[in-house]
């Protein structure tokens, strides 16, 4: 074993479960490595403002992500991101990554802290608008359409309940559904449907995004008849369901049937010495806190797993 690249844990993902289990682990003096293939943050740097992360007000998803960052690097932690991993150990007592360029890296433990990601409509002009009229969180943005009309896509309970939500910001909120009837359950359709504020264009779909620097319109397609018509709108909220990035796990460990990590109290996935944190975990709610907090519970589990590790070989080599 390369003792240089030997960690006592290594945390994959660096949003802000994974960064919060760094700060924890490397603050325990725990020897952390922090894996990342994307840009330190994760999903928090999508967001220009995160106006509901408590006790820090203004503050954009990129501040934040900084913040977090430079507390874990402050405390000793180790991160490296915009890698690529290319294959993962899971099982045994000793776990290995090895990185694109044939890096390899050993731990005692892993955090898997990939998070996730919104299913995407996947028509013209959705990528360039998203964050700039384009929304997927109504817990996070819907403040920012407050007295402006918008439009919710989905028929599940996610769509209902977020579409009657948002009405407390939004002056109409249409619903834009593909089929004649919602997959929701019946008391949320019930509520969206006897909400003032709601209306609704179904068996339609949106078939393009407008507008440049911020979301000007849509190209709504009627699916009975392929007709096509443009509405000029503040906002839209996509809700057609979440994925988790756990693709690179199947096979390894215990997912649920929508691919997301099942864990105890404690964060312990079904492996030994794996635990795992925030969007990418089974679980009903995705906020930055929610991640943090998983991070948080990891990070002790961990310190405590590694240490009792520790005690038990010290006891072997006595
Ligand atoms: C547009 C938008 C706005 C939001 N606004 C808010 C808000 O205002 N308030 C709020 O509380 N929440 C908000 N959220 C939700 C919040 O950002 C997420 O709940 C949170 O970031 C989840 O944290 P995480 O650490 O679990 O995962 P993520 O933030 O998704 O981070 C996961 C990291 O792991 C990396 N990764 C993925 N796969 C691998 C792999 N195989 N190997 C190595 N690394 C990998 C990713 O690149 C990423 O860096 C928003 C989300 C979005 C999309």
């Amino acid at each position: 074993m390369d003792t240089n690249n030997h960690y006592e844990a290594i945390v994959i993902g660096a949003g802000p479960a994974g960064l919060t289990a760094g700060i924890y682990l490397s603050r325990a003096r725990v020897r952390t490595l922090i894996l990342s293939e994307g840009t330190v943050g994760g999903q928090m740097i999508l967001t220009h403002e995160i106006a509901n992360y408590p006790g820090v007000e203004n503050i954009s998803g990129y501040q934040l992500s900084m913040i977090m960052r430079n507390q874990a690097k402050k405390f000793g932690c180790d991160i490296k991101s915009n890698i690529q991993v290319e294959t993962m150990m899971l099982e045994g007592e000793v776990k290995a990554v090895t990185l694109a360029d044939g890096t390899k890296y050993t731990a005692d433990a892993v955090i898997l802290s990939p998070g996730g990601r919104s299913r995407k409509l996947g028509v013209p002009g959705e990528e360039a608008l998203k964050g700039k009229g384009i929304s997927y969180c109504a817990t996070c943005d819907g403040d920012f359409f407050t007295d402006k009309e918008i439009i919710v896509v989905g028929g599940g309970n996610s769509a209902l309940e977020e579409a009657v939500s948002l009405t407390k910001y939004a002056s109409k909120v249409t619903i834009v559904h593909q089929f004649d009837h919602f997959q929701a359950f019946e008391y949320a359709v019930e509520e969206a449907r006897s909400h003032p504020k709601v209306s609704f264009i179904m068996e339609s779909a949106i078939s393009a995004f407008h507008g440049n620097e911020k979301l000007a319109g849509v190209e709504i397609m009627d699916l009975k008849t392929g007709n096509k018509l443009n509405y000029a709108i503040d906002g839209v909220f996509i809700f057609i369901g979440y994925v988790p990035n756990t693709e690179f796990l199947e096979g390894k460990l215990e997912l649920n049937k929508w691919k997301e990590i099942i864990v105890n109290t404690d964060m312990q996935t079904s492996l030994e010495g794996v635990y795992a944190a925030g969007d990418s975990t089974a679980k009903r709610y995705r906020q930055v806190t929610t991640a943090v907090a998983d991070g948080t519970i990891a990070a002790l589990a961990i310190s405590k797993y590694i240490h009792e590790l520790h005690k038990n070989k010290s006891l072997q080599n006595a």
